[in-house]
């Protein structure tokens, strides 16, 4: 995530990476008018008709709902307002979707009665709830678009653990309702597996539906989101926490809220209660299995999630690397000023090549060239104009040289050429060649022109030389002698 953030990819590939949420501040200011009414328009409508299913949930009573299941008797809640809550938390940010759970929950709560004081606590379980989910999105970078395998089961395990989470508000409604605890577990499982099918079976297929355009909406308003850190190790610790408390809850409060509401059957010594109880216990123990065998699953999809979030971002940083290790060493081969061979590849390049010439009778040639009278230059038309005579020749040497062959700077003005599986006339040939190139070069400096003139010494690897450098002072003492004869010329050594 934080990574594909310096990639060069298109903007909706940037969007698809990560979690991304509209800043309220951002849309403040940055956005348009018709961004903004058209935003606050749509969120304070679903923010309404979240307030309005809600109470409808507590009218029509649509909680604690019996559905047979697998051998068990499971309880079932619908409460509408969530899939609105879900759906702008995932694609606008975790506030958009809060607020309106908190102002649904609130809202019911103290319509059916609630004192205010436990109905502001008892309104926040479905804000923790996307909290975790939203918390989810940003550690693993998940696209919210649900059409691979992958997103669609990262959302389910976030929909079970969001759930789990904002479920803990039906302890509340119970304690304040003095609900006894037999009808408190139908309250609590009814609250986090309704909340759990509602969002499998109709915030997936909303989110599905709507994503790829939520996504190029966010793609063409990225002044309006947030900019939000990405401290991904620091998120997927708290993630993982709160997987662990939200896998501890559900099963310390799915035993505790079974064998108290068992027990309390257990008490009486009719054998048409003993019987109920049982069938209750047999009910919560497949109830049980259920779940553990769902969050087994997806507390293995999860790792694998993780690793794989983990594995992409360690393959992102190892190609960086490679291609920074790539340039830094072709940086440490090449010349700055020129770009060809520095000094240090050059004498490599030379040592292989004597040595292959030992061992294979192989024809090279070296050639030393040096510009004649550089300092002249240097004095009479400035440094620049020195270097921009460098780069001339530098050019000149790398436009008449094969693949197989290399050009490298020696020193300040000097520069080699190594020739490769070369016979002494074509040696002679290619210098000769440079030397009136470069005599026929002008270099513009400002109003005046420069001619240069380079002296060039030739030496082929010989059997008699005792080493590379041997090698090497003969082009050199060939070189010095050009200078000697008058300059701008090729001499052969002996
Ligand atoms: P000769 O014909 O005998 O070679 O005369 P020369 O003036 O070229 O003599 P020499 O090789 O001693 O002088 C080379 C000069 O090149 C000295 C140095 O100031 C200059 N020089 C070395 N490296 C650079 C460079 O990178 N840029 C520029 N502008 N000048 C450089
Ligand atoms: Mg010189
Ligand atoms: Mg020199």
């Amino acid at each position: 995530m934080t990574l594909c953030a310096d990639l060069p990819h298109s903007a909706a590939m940037k969007m698809a990476d990560a979690y991304h949420s509209v800043s309220f501040r951002r849309l403040w200011r940055n956005g348009t008018t018709t961004h903004k009414s058209a935003f606050f328009t749509a969120w304070l409508l679903s923010t309404l008709l979240s307030i309005m299913l809600g109470l409808a949930s507590v009218i029509y009573a649509w909680s604690g709902l019996e559905v047979p299941f697998g051998g068990a008797v499971l309880y079932v809640t619908v409460y509408p307002p969530l899939l609105i809550c879900t759906w702008w938390a995932l694609c606008f940010g975790w506030g958009w979707g809060a607020l309106p759970a908190y102002l649904s929950t609130l809202t019911l709560a103290l319509y059916a009665g609630m004192p205010w004081y436990w109905a502001l606590l008892f309104a926040c379980g479905n804000p923790i709830g996307l909290g975790v989910m939203v918390l989810g999105y940003r550690a693993i970078a998940m696209p919210c678009s649900l059409f691979s395998w992958r997103a669609l089961v990262f959302f389910l395990q976030m929909a079970f653990v969001g759930s789990m989470f904002s479920s803990a508000a039906a302890l509340v409604w119970c304690y304040t309702n003095r609900v006894d605890q037999v009808a408190l577990f139908a309250i609590w499982q009814g609250w986090w597996l309704g909340n759990f099918l509602q969002n499998a079976l109709l915030v997936a297929p909303l989110l599905a539906l709507t994503w790829p355009r939520v996504e190029v909406w966010l793609a063409a308003h990225q002044q309006l989101l947030s900019i939000q850190p990405t401290e991904s190790r620091k998120l997927v610790l708290q993630l993982m926490g709160a997987l662990i408390i939200g896998v501890l809850i559900y099963a310390l409060t799915t035993i505790w809220l079974g064998t108290e509401s068992v027990q309390a059957e257990m008490h009486s010594q009719s054998v048409a209660k003993l019987s109920f109880a049982a069938d209750r216990l047999s009910a919560m123990i497949w109830a049980f299995f259920w779940v553990i065998a769902f969050v087994s699953v997806f507390m293995g999809m999860f790792g694998y999630q993780m690793f794989l979030h983990w594995h992409r971002t360690n393959n992102l940083l190892l190609e960086q690397l490679g291609r920074a290790n790539a340039e830094l060493a072709e940086q440490a081969r090449t010349d700055g000023l020129t770009g060809l061979a520095n000094r240090q590849s050059t004498n490599q390049a030379l040592a292989e090549c004597w040595h292959n010439s030992r061992l294979r009778g192989e024809r090279a040639a070296l050639l030393m060239l040096d510009i004649d009278l550089f300092k002249h230059i240097n004095d009479r038309h400035g440094h620049m104009a020195g270097d921009k005579a460098i780069r001339m020749v530098a050019g000149l040497l790398r436009r008449e040289v094969r693949s197989s062959d290399l050009a490298g700077r020696f020193g300040g003005e000097e520069f080699v050429l190594l020739l490769r599986r070369c016979e002494c006339e074509t040696a002679l040939e290619v210098a000769e060649r440079v030397r009136q190139r470069v005599e026929a070069a002008l270099i513009n400096e400002g109003s005046a022109s420069v001619q240069l003139t380079i002296s060039i010494g030739v030496a082929m690897a010989h059997h008699d030389d005792s080493d590379v450098d041997h090698w090497l002072r003969r082009a050199d003492a060939a070189l010095y002698e050009a200078k000697h004869l008058g300059r701008n010329r090729v001499i052969l050594a002996a």
